[in-house]
């Protein structure tokens, strides 16, 4: 069994994309940086989305609009900065005679959309027109009344993680994987971190800790030392299928028979992935699996729009959704990112709540304001709106 001892300025709980992003953006403000990840990298929530990139065109009914704004804002940068793990896709909104948005509300949101993401080439929308419904991978056109497109981004959200951290890496960031957080006990300084290793254990003396534990952040919040209540969340399963089914032509937006609620079916490979869920979920975070239930209605959504194929289901999965406690729905409540802080003006812990795959740089830098404010500056070494992101070659480790 071995023991070390090592010392950083920040460290970073949890290897998601979240804590990924913080580790990369603290190194590039100049600190030096330890991120801990208990598994491996996009072990957690960060392989279990949607894998879209996107500003959220539902999100405006429920008039989140800062959080559009700014997912639109990374949606252009991760484009440009990421052009092989991150790719523009149409997508479609069908309009039957029972759906409930109708035209108008479509075409308004869609109008907003398009006035939040500055324009540009992706900012674009049309009605696409009957004598094109034919070709759009087989979907139902009984009662159809009308379809628009719009384009929005997908990535492989692992890969995109992965590349995260070799950014980080890159510029200098120590990146420790099987290694788990066991214990943080105050200092004088800040914290001293107990780690748990394959072969044993690292003491990390660090001044600012983040706890980025994603659907864990408030089981790692209990192995802490504070005095500050951890916030008050609930943990929203949202489960996926995949069915042996070519998308050729993008993503569609389902409306579900069942509850009305947005359900996409997005190529993924030669087959669809069709999510999401949106159930409240008592258990503990680790293993978790979508109920018969779910995979039932994804199933249903499917067949209900793609009447001629296979809802067979090859593969299921779920992740966890980290929203603010409240009573109302699941799909009404705020999916932006909020932190917990010991101090707002000394900050020795930061813990992140929630927010989007799409927005986790801008996350990081609002993790930045509190760590640069109980830090002070340091000179930076490069800029995250422009550090370019690409996928490991094929064939290297
Ligand atoms: C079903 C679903 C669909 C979604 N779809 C989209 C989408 O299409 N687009 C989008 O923008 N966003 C989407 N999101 C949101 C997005 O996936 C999450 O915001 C993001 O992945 C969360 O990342 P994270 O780093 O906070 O958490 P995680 O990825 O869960 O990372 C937390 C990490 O902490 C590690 N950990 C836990 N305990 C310890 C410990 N003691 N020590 C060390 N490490 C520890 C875990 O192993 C894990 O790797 C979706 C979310 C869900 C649930």
């Amino acid at each position: 069994m071995s023991e070390q001892h090592i010392e950083t300025e920040v460290a970073v709980i949890g290897g998601g994309v979240q804590g990924a992003g913080i580790a990369q953006a603290a190194a590039a403000a100049g600190y030096k940086v330890t991120i801990f990840e208990r598994h491996h990298w996009a072990a957690g929530t960060s392989q279990r989305s949607s894998k879209l990139i996107h500003g959220g065109l539902r999100y405006l009914e429920t008039g989140q609009i800062p959080l559009v704004y700014h997912s639109l804002q990374e949606r252009a940068r991760l484009l440009k900065n990421a052009p092989d793990l991150v790719k523009p896709v149409k997508f479609f909104i069908p309009i039957y005679k029972d759906t409930s948005r109708r035209p108008w509300q479509i075409r308004a949101g869609l109008t907003l959309y398009y006035l939040l993401s500055g324009g540009g080439q992706l900012a674009r929308f049309r009605s696409v027109p009957k004598s094109e419904w034919d070709q759009l991978d087989g979907i139902s056109t009984n009662d159809l009344q009308a379809v628009f497109q719009y384009w929005d981004g997908q990535t492989n959200d692992k890969l995109l993680t992965e590349a995260v951290i070799r950014s980080a890496q890159e510029m200098g960031v120590t990146t420790l994987a099987s290694a788990e957080l066991m214990e943080a006990r105050k200092t004088a300084n800040g914290y001293r971190l107990t780690i748990r290793t394959l072969d044993g254990h690292i003491h990390c003396d660090c001044k600012c800790l983040v706890n980025a534990g994603g659907p864990w952040v408030n089981d790692i919040g209990h192995r802490i030392e504070t005095d500050t209540a951890p916030r008050s969340i609930d943990l929203v399963r949202g489960s996926h299928i995949l069915v042996n089914k070519t998308l050729s032509q993008g993503v569609y937006y389902m409306e579900s028979p069942r509850d009305g609620r947005a359900v996409f079916a997005m190529p993924w490979g030669d087959k669809a992935l069709i999510g999401t869920t949106e159930v409240i979920h008592e258990e503990g975070a680790d293993n978790v699996t979508p109920s018969t239930e779910e995979i039932s209605y994804l199933q249903a959504t499917f067949g209900h729009f793609f009447k001629n194929d296979d809802a067979t289901v090859l593969e299921a999965w779920a992740g966890l959704r980290v929203l603010p406690k409240s009573s109302e729905l699941a799909n009404k409540r705020d999916r932006d990112t909020f932190f917990l802080c010991d101090d707002p003006k000394k900050a020795s812990l930061i813990a992140v709540y929630g927010g989007k795959l799409t927005s986790y740089r801008h996350t990081a830098e609002r993790v930045m304001d509190y760590i640069t404010e109980s830090l002070g500056k340091r000179t930076v070494v490069a800029d995250t709106r422009r550090l370019p992101l690409s996928p490991l070659p094929q064939g290297s480790e």
